[in-house]
């Protein structure tokens, strides 16, 4: 099942395949037609959870006696000594550690190379890796220890709708990772050429775009799509060189609930979009505004320092960025990143990129979230509200200090 590809050989029961399965309690239909009303289907928007055993076969990122997270340091980082699970794929040859075991067993599914296309994202044939040129920025991979199924031959899709109950489904879905071509690491972005990471950047909107055209094609529509960044173990991240990744949903069941929320903020909204016309708290709350994007410190944080940002153009999907705007989203992360470890703030980040599904036919504005790592409570978990300590304004002059620093 590695792959995300279920075939008659490798299926043994319903349970044992990735599941999408909505929370009964906080699950409801959808109705209003610009957010994913169709006749021909009932979908819903609540909570989910996908649950796939595959996940937990994933490798993790280095093995015991080789540098380890650990051993970071971001001013003396021996990158040349860094053996990581995607160095075989990027230098097209078998790679041992230390110990002798080879890394990987040499087989790859690239969507991307750079912008350019390579395998279809509905590949069935993981190919022999190859080396990648020297002056490539960032591959796109299929993912082979996803949380959805890829591919599911008909006859099993067809019998498990016939046995899951209607909150249960076959999760089917695409998810990527794409990797710089050239190590670095995730936890220091001081090192990360801002070249490289606007290539990472390009190579995901070109990801995307292969994706959701090979789709359409395969008559998929409705397709929430989430790029995200996971950076440090302890936000998820299972690989220490700098990656970025896709969840693309192919299943055609609806959304969550959090962004059933964004999206009936933005129909609220109606032709006064909050990003395109407030000033973020009387601009005390902005951290970094140029040209192209506008970062700041959300006035309702998930976590202390949490950094929201936005295009300034209102756009819909993080597909729809041109390389201006990606160049200067490269540039201004490093920035921040940089003056957020100047004052010490957890390097464990997420960032998350919120968009409108495609085939959703509603006003919504592309933002984003730069999330520190913090331990959170029992009331936190209980419902979508958050207990912060740091004053939004006052996080925000830290931030801006740091970045004139
Ligand atoms: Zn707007």
């Amino acid at each position: 099942m590695e792959w995300g590809i279920i075939t008659k050989e490798n299926f043994k029961s319903a349970y044992d395949v990735p599941i999408k399965r909505w929370d009964p309690l906080s699950t409801v239909s959808i109705t209003t037609k610009d957010f994913g009303l169709r006749k021909e289907r009932v979908r819903y928007y609540g909570h989910y959870s996908y649950i796939s055993p595959i996940r937990g076969e994933r490798p993790k990122g280095f093995k015991s006696g080789e540098i380890s997270y650990e051993h970071l340091d971001c001013t003396e980082y021996p990158i040349d000594e860094v053996k990581d699970i995607f160095m075989s794929i990027s230098e097209g040859k078998k790679i041992y550690y230390n110990d002798g075991t080879p890394i990987g067993d040499g087989f790859t599914i690239i969507v991307t190379e750079d912008e350019k296309r390579r395998d279809s994202p509905f590949s069935k044939t993981p190919h022999k890796i190859e080396r990648i040129p020297d002056s490539c920025k960032a591959i796109t991979l299929i993912n082979r220890y996803p949380s959805m199924a890829r591919i599911v031959s008909s006859e099993i899709k067809t019998s498990m709708e016939e046995i899951l109950p209607a909150h249960i489904k076959l999760a089917q879905g695409i998810n990527l990772v794409t990797i710089s071509r050239h190590f670095y690491p995730s936890l220091c972005f001081n090192l990360i050429p801002e070249n490289v990471l606007l290539g990472i950047l390009l190579s995901m909107k070109a990801a995307i775009l292969y994706t959701i055209e090979e789709a359409i094609e395969r008559d998929y529509y409705d397709i929430p799509v989430s790029p995200f960044f996971n950076i440090g173990t302890k936000v998820g991240g299972s690989q220490p060189r700098i990656h970025g990744q896709i969840y693309i949903d192919l299943t055609m069941d609806g959304h969550g609930l959090r962004l059933e929320g964004y999206l009936r903020a933005f129909k609220e909204m109606g032709d006064n979009c909050h990003l395109c016309e407030t000033t973020h708290g009387d601009s005390d709350r902005i951290i970094l505004k140029t040209k192209y994007w506008t970062f700041y410190t959300t006035g309702s944080p998930v976590r202390n320092y949490h950094i929201r940002f936005h295009p300034n153009e209102h756009i819909r999907r993080f597909s729809q960025l041109n390389v201006n705007q990606l160049l200067d989203l490269a540039k201004s992360l490093k920035m921040i990143f940089v003056a957020l470890d100047n004052i010490e703030i957890d390097k464990n980040r997420n960032i998350l990129f919120n968009c409108c599904p495609y085939g959703y036919d509603a006003n919504f504005h592309l933002f984003g979230d730069i999330i520190p790592h913090e331990i959170i409570g029992g009331a936190e978990m209980g419902d979508d509200m958050r207990v912060a300590r740091k004053l939004p304004h006052e996080a925000a002059d830290e931030i801006r200090r740091a970045i004139s620093g």
